[in-house]
């Protein structure tokens, strides 16, 4: 396995050279053949498909997919179709159908009026099937599952055929139109395909076309008690949409001459090309429906929008944005080999958008009291501060400042080794926007524990500016005036696997969940500028990280810590 890895060094290269190296690759292979197929005039107008199945929320794998083909599409002008590939009422439900057109569009793509279902073409998919029985290429098969799989032989061994593979046309239509009225029970019947038990490819040995389930489909309701399993329904739904190129994963691969099988032995309108691309693997996570599933049905998470979790709606609750998103699918590229991605290149993208599009606020977090005793009981001051410190476009806000005041419990240390720029006994700080400050004396509690910091400021130093004398200070801490803070709750998430590929360890991925990738701080206090921040809102808490208010816990304050400023996971481990 191929590893795309970032390194520290790396990461540090590419936040000085931010276009050049990193622009997506726009000629991938893929859109290589597009080029030809253009140019040789096989095809004028592009068309693709982006196809889920409603069985799981969208993860950022499915991204990588919806950014290849809405991507082609508005690329070449076509047009791009999204398609619930659902196939399967078992497992499938309205409420996934929901979630992923919301998600298909927060990431910023739309299918105009090209929205299908696989199941608007139960009708003619069946009618195919009795075309294909008619013509001697399927069959009704009795045999149960373990004797199917028994004749089916293996890798290097022959199958064998079917008992059953000699009915008559005739025969099969009868037996074939019982399934469908309801007079076998589940598994006592299939079609199959009537191609060639001996072929090495095993996909093609009587692959299964239709098996019976009895159950509800979310939008055909009791119509069908037969269902067309996903190889026979996908190439014909493309053929029917008129899509020109079916991009799909490489686990695909081996069911491509399947593909090409029902193309060529229908009478279907057009004819689709499926190409395949390598899927895309993250590191410290997992990428697969099933396995999200399995972690909310575990509650492992608190569901499927848990910002630690992988899927889209997860991560825009965590504050990631579409932009940061479409930047990373860009930067992977496509290609043919499975890799595993390194979680810090998504990461990489995150901040490099929030970091130009995120205004500046204060927070503490862990707040510790400072009381200015120089300063007047009753005076407030207005600091003006800047929203953005490299973008003036983003404007000032006023921050209160007066005589009590929060700042972060680790901004102080008792015993201060010469380095440490912050806050110590006799030692002077700039105050962001405010004033220098000194810390004169400590208070503690009957434990031991600092609970004040008492403080004295320098009036010359008004907006953190040096004074007239000259003198500096190295450095410069956030703050928030303890009269006008506004308390909020602020979840901080870290990694949700403590392993880099919790898939290839021993036993069950779930037993390399981290167990501290949520911690909760109740006690924190916020700039009162931030009373309006609305849910989804994205701020850079200064020197702390980037926050987006929760958009699910709308009645209280609660951020949720999308990134820290820098990628110090890496350094935390290795201690
Ligand atoms: P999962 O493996 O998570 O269950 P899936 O492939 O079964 O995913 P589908 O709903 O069938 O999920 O996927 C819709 C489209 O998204 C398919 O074309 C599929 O190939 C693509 N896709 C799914 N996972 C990834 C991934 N990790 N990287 C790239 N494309 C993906
Ligand atoms: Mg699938």
């Amino acid at each position: 396995m191929i590893r795309l890895a970032l390194d520290q060094g790396a990461q540090l290269s590419m936040n000085q050279e931010t276009t050049s190296t990193t622009e997506p690759n726009n000629k991938d292979f893929i859109r290589e053949i597009i080029d030809q197929d253009l140019e040789s005039g096989k095809h004028s107008a592009i068309v693709t498909r982006f196809p889920p199945e409603p069985n799981g929320y969208l993860h950022i794998g499915h991204a990588k997919s919806i950014c290849l083909n809405f991507g082609i599409a508005e690329e070449y002008k076509g047009r791009c179709h999204l398609r619930f590939d659902d196939t399967n009422p078992a497992k499938e439900d309205q409420e996934y159908v929901d979630s992923i057109k919301e998600d298909v569009r927060w990431l910023g793509f739309d299918w105009k009026e090209n929205l299908h279902f696989s199941s608007d073409y139960f009708d003619q998919l069946y009618d195919w099937a009795v075309h294909l029985i008619r013509e001697g290429k399927a069959y009704v098969d009795d045999l149960n599952v373990e004797d199917m799989r028994a004749y089916r032989g293996s890798l290097t061994e022959a199958g064998k055929d079917s008992p059953f593979r000699t009915r008559s046309v005739e025969e099969n239509l009868n037996l074939f139109a019982a399934m469908k009225n309801g007079d076998f029970d589940e598994g006592a019947k299939v079609l199959r395909a009537k191609i060639d038990m001996a072929h090495p490819n095993l996909n093609m040995r009587d692959p299964v076309l239709y098996r019976i389930l009895k159950k509800h489909h979310h939008r055909t309701g009791n119509t069908w008690c037969i269902y067309p399993n996903y190889d026979f329904t996908h190439g014909e739904s493309d053929a029917l949409e008129h899509i020109t190129h079916s991009l799909c994963t490489l686990e695909f691969e081996n069911h491509r001459p399947l593909y090409e099988w029902f193309i060529d032995n229908l009478p279907v309108p057009s004819q689709p090309r499926q190409i395949e691309f390598a899927r895309l693997n993250l590191t410290y996570t997992v990428i697969s429906k099933r396995k999200l599933l399995q972690l909310v049905e575990d509650q492992q998470v608190s569901g499927w929008d848990d910002p630690r979790m992988p899927t889209l709606s997860g991560m825009r609750r965590r504050g990631y944005t579409p932009e940061s998103i479409r930047h990373f699918c860009g930067r992977i590229g496509i290609t043919k080999f499975n890799a595993t991605t390194d979680v810090a290149l998504l990461e990489h993208s995150l901040r490099e958008d929030l970091n130009l599009n995120s205004p500046r606020v204060m927070a503490v977090l862990d707040p510790i009291k400072v009381v200015i005793t120089n300063y007047p009981e009753d005076q407030v001051e207005e600091m003006e501060a800047a929203n953005h410190p490299g973008d003036e476009s983003f404007g000032t806000r006023k921050v209160p400042f007066c005589r009590e005041l929060y700042i972060e419990r680790d901004d102080f240390m008792e015993d201060a080794p010469r380095k440490f720029f912050r806050m110590s006994v006799g030692r002077e700080v700039r105050f962001r926007a405010a004033y220098f400050i000194k810390c004169e004396e400590v208070v503690k509690d009957e434990h031991g524990e600092v609970i004040e910091l008492r403080c004295t400021y320098d009036p010359e130093t008004r907006g953190g500016n040096n004074p007239p004398d000259g003198r500096k200070v190295k450095g410069t801490i956030h703050w928030v005036s303890a009269r006008h803070a506004i308390d909020a709750e602020v979840r901080i998430y870290d990694r949700l696997f403590t392993v880099e590929n919790p898939d290839s360890e021993e036993g069950d991925f779930t037993n390399y969940l981290n167990p501290d990738s949520l911690k909760i701080l109740t006690k924190c206090k916020l700039e009162p500028s931030l009373t309006t921040a609305a849910p989804g809102d994205r701020f850079q808490f200064e020197r702390l990280g980037y926050f987006c208010r929760d958009n699910k816990n709308t009645d209280q304050l609660v951020f949720n810590r999308t990134v820290p400023l820098r990628d110090s996971w890496g350094k935390q481990q290795r201690k």
